[in-house]
C-alpha cells in the first residue's frame, strides 16, 4: 500500500475505524479474493464477519442499533473495501440505500421495526428499481401495486437487482397509479420481504462484480401488507428512490476511488520491481507519465468524493456534487485500471494478478446508480438552476 494515497491518510479522525477495517481486509479478505472472484462464489464467511463489524448498520442511526457513521466516514470505508475487493462494497451499499429510504421517509413504526433488523444484518437486501424495459427512465417502470383491502397486490419484474438471491428484503419501486400525470406522482416504494409470489427467476452472469449476486426478481400476485408502503402515503416512491441515490452515488464514487487507488498502488509497486533494459520500468519516463497521471486522477476523484459526502452530511442538496464525484471517480477507475494493465504488460492480463479484476470491475461504476451520461446532464441542470441568467 502506498501511504500517501490511502484513504486513511486523508483524515485522522476516522483513523480508528479505518484501521480496524484495514486489518480485517488484510487478514480475512485479501487472501481469499482471487479464488472467490474467479469462482464467482458468494463470500458467506466474509459476510458473517461484516455483520460482526457492524457494517450492515454503518450509516443507520445509533438509536436504531447502527454505527451512525456520517457519509464522509462511510465513503472512506467503502473506498478501503473496494481497494481490496469492489464486490464486497456492493453487499452493504444497496442494503444501506434501502435502509436510508426507511430512515428518511419511513413511518415511526417502520423505522422501529426495520432499522434494528437492517443494522444487525438479520434482514439484508437492497434496492429494486430497474426493470427489463426501464433503467434510466425509472418513471417508465411497469411493476404495478393494486390496493386490495389492507394489502396491495404486486405484479411485475425487476432486473439487475444486487443481493437479489442472498438478500431477503428490498425497497421496491412500483406504480400505484399508472395513469398519474406527472408520472412520478403515481409511484410508490414498499419494503418487500421475500414470500409467496416473490421469486428469484434467474442469476445474471456478468463481466465483473463477481461473487456478489445480481438477479431478476418476479412478482406474481405478491400480497404485501399496506403498512409496508414507505411513509404510508402513495406517490412518494420517486422521491424515496432519488433521495437514496445521492448516498448511492457517493458510494459509487468511493468505490471508483478504491479501484483507482488499487490500480495505482499495484502499479507503483510493480514498476519498481519489473526491469527492462537494465533498470526498473519506474525509471522509464513513459511509465512515470502514467503514474503521475494516475495519482493526480485519484487525488482529484477523492477530493470530489469527500466534498460531496460532506455536503450530504451537512444536509444540503448535493445532486450536483454527488454527480460530479460519481462521474469523475468512475472514469478515473476505468482509466487507472487500463493504465495498470499496460504497466503490468502481459501479467496485467493474467488471472494470477488483481489488475485484470480492476479492469473488469471498473466499467460498472460508469453505469450503476445513474449512468455517466445522466450524471453530466444532472450537473448541467443544477449548474443552470444555481446560476440563473
Ligand atoms: C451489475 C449491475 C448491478 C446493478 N444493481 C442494481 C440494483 O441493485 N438495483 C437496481 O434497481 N438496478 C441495478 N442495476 C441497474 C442499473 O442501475 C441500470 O443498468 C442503469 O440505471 C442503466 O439502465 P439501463 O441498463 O436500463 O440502460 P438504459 O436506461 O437503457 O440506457 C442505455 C444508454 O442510453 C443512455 N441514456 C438513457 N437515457 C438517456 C438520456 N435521456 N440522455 C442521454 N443518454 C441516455 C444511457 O446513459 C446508456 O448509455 C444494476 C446494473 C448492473 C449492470
Amino acid at each position: 500500500m502506498v501511504d500517501q494515497t490511502t484513504a486513511a491518510a486523508a483524515d485522522t479522525e476516522d483513523g480508528e475505524i479505518l484501521a480496524t477495517i484495514d486489518k480485517w481486509l488484510a487478514r480475512d479478505v485479501r487472501p481469499h479474493v482471487l479464488k472467490l472472484d474467479h469462482a464467482d462464489e458468494y463470500p458467506h464467511e466474509i459476510v458473517a464477519q461484516m455483520k460482526e463489524l457492524g457494517l450492515f448498520g454503518a450509516t443507520i442511526p445509533v438509536e436504531y442499533g447502527g454505527l451512525g457513521l456520517n457519509a464522509t466516514t462511510y465513503a472512506k470505508i467503502v473506498e478501503t473495501i473496494a481497494e481490496t475487493w469492489m464486490s464486497l462494497s456492493g453487499i452493504i451499499n444497496s442494503h444501506l440505500i434501502m435502509s436510508a429510504c426507511v430512515a428518511r421517509q419511513g413511518t415511526p413504526e417502520q423505522k422501529a421495526y426495520y432499522l434494528p433488523k437492517f443494522a444487525t444484518g438479520e434482514l439484508r437486501g437492497g434496492l429494486a428499481l430497474t426493470e427489463p424495459d426501464a433503467g434510466t427512465d425509472l418513471q417508465g417502470i411497469r411493476t404495478r401495486a393494486r390496493r386490495d383491502g389492507d394489502h396491495y397486490i404486486v405484479n411485475g419484474t425487476k432486473t439487475w437487482i444486487t443481493n437479489g438471491i442472498e438478500g431477503s428484503c428490498f425497497a421496491l419501486l412500483v406504480k400505484t397509479d399508472p395513469e398519474a400525470n406527472p408520472r412520478h406522482k403515481g409511484m410508490s416504494m414498499f419494503i418487500a420481504e421475500k414470500g409467496p409470489g416473490f421469486t428469484v427467476s434467474k442469476k445474471l452472469e456478468k463481466l465483473g462484480y463477481k461473487g456478489i449476486d445480481s438477479a431478476e426478481l418476479v412478482f406474481e400476485d405478491y400480497r404485501i401488507p399496506a403498512d409496508r408502503l414507505i411513509g404510508g402515503v402513495e406517490g412518494q416512491g420517486m422521491q424515496a428512490a432519488l433521495g437514496g441515490l445521492e448516498l448511492g452515488r457517493i458510494n459509487i464514487a468511493a468505490r471508483g476511488c478504491g479501484l483507482a487507488a488499487a490500480s495505482l498502488n499495484d502499479s507503483v509497486r510493480y514498476a519498481q520491481i519489473r526491469k527492462t533494459f537494465g533498470k526498473p520500468i519506474a525509471e522509464h519516463q513513459a511509465i512515470q507519465l502514467k503514474l503521475g497521471e494516475m495519482a493526480t486522477r485519484l487525488q482529484a476523484a477523492r477530493l470530489l468524493t469527500y466534498d460531496a459526502a460532506r455536503a450530504y452530511d451537512r444536509g444540503e442538496r448535493c445532486d450536483m456534487e454527488a454527480g460530479m464525484a460519481k462521474y469523475f471517480a468512475s472514469e478515473a477507475a476505468v482509466a487507472n485500471s487500463l493504465e495498470a494493465m499496460r504497466i503490468h504488460g502481459g501479467y496485467g492480463y493474467s488471472k494470477e494478478y488483481d489488475v485484470e479484476r480492476y479492469f473488469r470491475d471498473a466499467p460498472l461504476m460508469c453505469i450503476g446508480e445513474g449512468t455517466n451520461e445522466i450524471q453530466r446532464m444532472i450537473i448541467a441542470k443544477q449548474l443552470i438552476a444555481r446560476n440563473p441568467a
